[in-house]
C-alpha cells in the first residue's frame, strides 16, 4: 500500500527513545526542555512551550490570550476540523474567511472586506487563525498589517509548516504573529507519534502557554514577604489541562529535527518530479508563492473542467493498484456539526469548489522512486 503520508523512523530516532526509557524520568524531565529549546532557536523564536497535540497548542493559545464566550475568531475552512474546534473549546465564537484558489490559504482581501463589515457591526475578532496550508506561509505581512489596523491577535496554525520560509524568515519566528502553532503527527513534517507545540516571543504568553499546559499549577509565584510558604507548596490560579508531553516524545522530536531540512528537501525532489510528470494532464498542480519556500507537507491536485472523468473515479481507480489518496479538506463549515451553529453550504464557495476538485497525491521522504512512478503511472492512464 502505498500512503498519502507517512512517518520516516530511523535507528538513531528508535535509540534516543529507547533511552529516555531507561532514564528516571518519563514524563516532567529534561528531555522536554531540551526539545524546547531546540526548536525554538531552529525557529529563531524566544519561546517554545511543548504539548501533546497541536489541537492542545491551539487551545493553550487561545486561552493565553484570554479567548472565551462573546469573543470572535476568524480562521479558513480549508482547515482541519481541530483549528476551529479549539474555539469552540474556550467558549468563543468561530467564523471562516474564504480560501485563495491558487494557494488555497485564507484569502487577504476577503478578509479585508470582512474586517471592514465586522467593524461597522463592532463584531470585530478577537484573534484570526491563518493555516498554512500544505506547508506554504499565508500572506503574513498583509494579516499583520491588518492586525494592526483592527486590533486583532494573529496565531499561525503552521501544524503543515515547521521548516517552512516565509520572505527572509523561518516559519514560527513569529516576526508577523503573536504565537505559530506545529503539530508533530505522524503524517506532518517531524514526528513525535502525538504532539504539538506553541511558540512566541511573548515572555507573558509563554508563562501563561505553561500555566494551562499544566492544570493552571505553578510554583513559581510572587512571595509576598508576609506569607511564607512550606517547600511543597504550589499554587493553582487559572483552570489548566494536563496537556503535557512526555519525554519519550521529546527525545523522538529532537532525534527528527535533526533530520528536518533532509525531509523537506526530499518533499521539493518529489513534488519536482510530480510537477515534471503531470504538467501536460488536464490537473491544476500546486502554485508556490514566489516569497514563501513551501515544507510540501501535501501535494494537492486539482481536477480541471476538461478532465475526461471525475475525482472519485481518480481516487477509486489509485485506491485499486493500492495507492489511498486523500482529500485536503472537507470545508470545515459544511461538518454537521457547524451547520447545527448556523454555518450553511455555499457560505463560503471557494474552499466548497476547491474541495470538489482537490486530491492529495502519496508525499513523504519514504517514498521510494519505484512508488511514486507507479502513481504517476496509474495517474496519466487513468486521464488517458
Ligand atoms: C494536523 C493538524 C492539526 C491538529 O494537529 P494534532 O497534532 O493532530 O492535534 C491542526 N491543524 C491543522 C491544519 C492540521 O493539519
Amino acid at each position: 500500500m502505498i500512503y498519502y503520508g507517512k512517518q520516516e523512523i530511523n535507528k538513531e530516532d528508535i535509540d534516543s527513545v529507547v533511552e529516555v526509557l531507561k532514564s528516571d524520568f518519563l514524563t516532567q524531565g529534561p528531555v522536554v526542555p531540551r526539545f524546547e529549546s531546540a526548536v525554538a532557536l531552529y525557529c529563531d523564536t524566544k519561546h517554545a512551550v511543548a504539548v501533546n497535540s497541536a489541537t492542545s497548542a491551539l487551545h493553550i493559545s487561545l486561552l493565553a490570550l484570554n479567548v472565551g464566550p462573546g469573543d470572535y475568531v476568524w480562521t479558513s475552512p480549508n482547515t482541519f476540523v481541530a483549528t476551529a474546534n479549539a474555539v469552540q473549546y474556550c467558549g468563543a465564537n468561530v467564523d471562516f474567511v474564504d480560501i485563495n484558489l491558487d494557494t488555497y490559504n485564507i484569502c487577504v482581501n476577503a478578509l479585508e472586506l470582512k474586517l471592514a463589515q465586522a467593524s461597522l457591526l463592532g463584531k470585530l475578532p478577537k484573534v484570526v487563525i491563518p493555516v498554512h496550508f500544505s506547508g506554504q506561509s499565508c500572506d503574513m505581512r498583509q494579516i499583520h498589517r491588518l492586525s494592526k489596523k483592527y486590533g486583532f491577535y494573529v496565531i499561525e496554525d503552521a501544524s503543515h509548516a515547521i521548516g517552512g520560509r516565509y520572505l527572509d524568515q523561518v516559519v514560527g519566528s513569529c516576526k508577523y504573529s503573536d504565537i505559530t502553532v506545529f503539530s508533530f503527527h505522524p503524517v506532518k513534517i517531524i514526528t513525535t507519534a502525538e504532539g504539538g507545540m506553541a511558540l512566541t516571543n511573548s515572555n507573558k504568553l509563554a508563562k501563561r502557554m505553561e500555566l494551562f499546559r499544566s492544570h493552571g499549577v505553578t510554583r513559581e509565584f510572587t512571595l509576598s514577604s508576609d506569607i511564607t510558604h512550606d517547600p511543597w507548596y504550589y499554587q493553582q490560579t487559572e483552570l489548566g489541562y494536563n496537556y503535557r508531553m512526555t519525554e519519550l516524545q521529546a527525545a523522538l522530536g529532537i532525534s527528527q529535527l535533526s533530520k528536518i531540512d533532509e525531509f523537506i528537501k526530499r518533499r521539493h525532489l518529489l513534488a519536482d518530479i510530480y510537477n515534471r510528470e503531470l504538467k501536460f494532464l488536464p490537473l491544476k498542480l500546486p502554485y508556490q508563492t514566489s516569497s514563501v519556500y513551501s515544507t510540501y507537507h501535501l501535494y494537492v491536485i486539482c481536477m480541471q473542467a476538461n478532465s475526461p472523468i471525475s475525482k472519485i473515479d481518480l481516487y477509486q481507480n489509485l485506491k485499486d493498484n493500492d495507492i489511498i489518496t486523500n482529500v485536503h479538506y472537507i470545508p470545515v463549515h459544511t461538518q454537521p456539526y457547524y451547520q447545527n451553529l448556523g454555518f450553511f453550504s455555499g457560505q463560503f464557495p471557494h474552499s466548497e469548489k476547491y474541495y470538489q476538485d482537490a486530491l492529495s497525491l502519496p508525499m513523504y521522504p519514504s517514498l521510494s522512486k519505484r512508488d511514486q512512478l507507479k502513481v504517476i503511472a496509474t495517474i496519466k492512464s487513468t486521464l488517458k
